[in-house]
């Protein structure tokens, strides 16, 4: 039976999270504090951690840094904050999974049900698609970019622009399609703004950027490394 650590210091969501939990079958630990869950996730064995990010003690991202520091237990991220670039932040520390709150218990108990299942059949470092002949390798699930077996440091971005580009290898993506991948939506006036973050994405890569990231003049970008057969 996998062990879920509910972190949250809501009583009332807590425990409501616990009885679902266990319902589905789990067998739950609970606490309030963010000290506490890193103790337990170092002494409970804890198979996946449900974290809310406000916390009274310690700042729930601290938290997920510590988590992940540690090893490789899944995280569930709760979050008040419904901003798009704080959700991209907490999938950039390392989360697997966000819910925004409101939430319904149900639909945490789904996402962790998905998150173990990922986590516990291939690794998923092994599973993420590489590119180039393994030079590239793109982690969606952890939103980690690899490079010659060096980890990029992305903005949201860059993140953006090289995981929509990957999606479809040698094909054209204009500026205006890449805002509408990184933004999902229309901002006039962005479309420039792209140029500068292919640059620092690019300089990022190394040497080769401009050959991973290749410009089609009057059109776009594409990636210029095919996706390796697996
Ligand atoms: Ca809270």
């Amino acid at each position: 039976m996998p062990t879920v650590l509910v972190v949250e210091d809501e009583s009332d969501i807590r425990e409501v999270l616990r009885r679902y939990l266990e319902r589905a079958g789990y067998a739950v630990l609970t606490t309030g504090s963010g000290a506490e869950a890193l103790r337990l996730v170092e002494t409970s064995a804890a198979d996946l951690v449900v974290l809310d990010l406000g916390l009274p003690d310690v700042d729930g991202a601290d938290v997920l840094r510590e988590v992940r520091s540690g090893g490789r237990t899944p995280v569930l991220v709760l979050t008040a904050r419904s901003a798009v670039e704080d959700r991209i932040r907490g999938l950039r520390l390392g989360a697997d999974d966000y819910v925004t709150k409101p939430f319904s218990p149900a639909e945490v108990v789904l996402r962790v049900a998905a998150i173990l299942q990922r986590s516990g059949g291939t690794p998923e470092e092994a599973a993420a698609p590489t590119f180039g002949g393994g030079r590239l390798r793109i982690d969606e699930a952890r939103h980690v970019a690899r490079f010659d077996e060096r980890e990029l440091d992305l903005t949201p971005t860059e993140w953006g622009i090289l995981a929509a580009l990957a999606g479809a290898p040698g094909r054209v993506f204009s500026r205006y399609e890449l805002v509408n991948r990184v933004r999902g939506y229309e901002y006039a006036g962005y479309e420039r703004t792209i140029d500068s973050h292919v640059k620092n994405l690019r300089h990022k890569l190394g040497p080769d950027g401009g050959t991973v990231v290749e410009t089609v003049l009057g059109v776009g970008y594409r990636l210029g490394l095919r996706r390796d057969e697996r």
